[in-house]
């Protein structure tokens, strides 16, 4: 990777959050609730290119009523953690992989990439001045997880790509990502509401997703689910993923099984590293269309083992009951184990906290 052209320079703090109250927020920290003592930030312009980078106070940006973002939406961003190993360095997990998809992501909203050193600078720089957010080795499933974010700030009313964009990482100390912990969460198909669509942004980390997916998620809420799944927007018949998470069926016959990337599912870090770890693993991935009726029929015969969602926020979260309107279904026995979703966890964790190998050169020192 070539040499960054920003820097970050550190703008500290001079009313950092008191030692015994972070102290505090670390020894139960939830999930995105608290926020550390800095932010990176950069600016883009037509004529200028990326400038004013630096690692400032956290707080409050100053946004004009007509900035773009507001109004139209022109806004991607990433989601990646920062992991304390025992020796008490601290590694992020293929964040150039983060990079290159919010490159991919800005392409498709028409905003201006960032080079992938200046990603990888950015959060370098955040986590360097912000160390002590970092939980310690061996604090549980504990993390910093870090959120980089660029938006249309140009002031103007009018459809077109703005000419001034805002670049920033912000982070959060993070806990399990669900309350639940292990627990088998429940799933609704949603099949009024799609999340994306053919040609559509699906395929991009962008806040507009999100928003589109709430609905979904909301209904099936009320019908006592957890999550939804979302489907195809053509003929609501295959499976797409969850509102923020990638989904995989596990056979009993050995086939770990995943929608394929159709450009209308986000391409996830956990779930390309899951189908990489899986020959390892003595499994066969498969990456093809799953209709949801496969997943309905095999949880019926018994030959379907296993089903769970993957992200960056949660790792692994194995799925139970799978419920639509007028029926439901679940694969789950007596029996039922979740051993390819735990011991993929697993391996995945040991990795991320340095107590593993890591043949596949995922970690990146920060
Ligand atoms: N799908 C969606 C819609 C997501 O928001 C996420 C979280 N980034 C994922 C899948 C999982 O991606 P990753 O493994 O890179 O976190």
């Amino acid at each position: 990777m070539t040499t960054p052209s920003l820097s970050f320079p550190l703008d500290r703090t001079t009313t950092p959050v008191p030692d015994a109250d972070r102290e505090q927020i670390l020894a139960n920290p939830g999930f995105g609730k608290t926020f550390t003592d800095h932010m990176a930030v950069a600016t883009w312009t037509a004529d200028a290119g990326w400038h004013d980078d630096a690692v400032r106070p956290y707080g409050p940006f100053q946004l004009d009523p007509a900035a773009a973002v507001l109004h139209y939406g022109q806004e991607v961003f990433e989601g990646l953690k920062a992991f304390r190993h025992a020796d008490g360095s601290v590694w992020s997990f293929r964040p150039e992989a983060n990079a290159e998809r919010m490159q991919r992501s800005a392409r498709r909203l028409a905003l201006p990439e960032l080079p992938a050193e200046d990603f990888l600078e950015s959060v370098r720089a955040l986590v360097s001045a912000d160390e002590v957010w970092v939980p310690a080795a061996g604090s549980g499933e504990t993390s910093l997880y870090l959120r980089p974010f660029m938006f249309a700030s140009e002031p103007f009313l009018g459809v077109r790509p703005a000419r001034e964009v805002t670049y920033a990482v912000i982070a959060s100390p993070a806990g399990a990502y669900f309350s639940g912990g292990l627990e088998p969460v429940t799933l609704w198909i949603s099949t009024d509401y799609a999340r994306a669509g053919a040609g559509g942004t699906g395929a991009a980390k962008c806040g507009g997703n999100y928003a589109s997916s709430l609905a979904g998620q909301l209904e099936g809420i009320e019908n006592g689910c957890d999550q939804a799944v979302f489907l195809d927007s053509e003929t609501h018949e295959y499976i797409e993923e969850l509102g923020g998470m990638n989904l995989f069926l596990v056979y009993r016959d050995g086939r770990l099984v995943t929608p394929e990337l159709t450009g209308s599912i986000l391409e996830g870090v956990t779930r390309s590293s899951i189908l990489r770890l899986a020959t390892e693993l003595g499994l066969t991935p498969e990456e093809r269309r799953i209709p949801i009726q496969e997943w309905k029929d095999a949880a019926e015969s018994g030959e379907l083992a296993e089903v769970f969602a993957c992200g960056t926020a949660a790792v692994i979260t194995p799925v139970g009951e799978l419920r639509w309107n007028g029926g439901s279904v679940n694969h789950r026995t007596a029996a039922t184990d979740d051993k390819v979703a735990l011991s993929i966890r697993n391996q995945l964790l040991d990795i991320q906290y340095g107590r593993a190998e890591d043949p596949h050169g995922w970690m990146t020192r920060l």
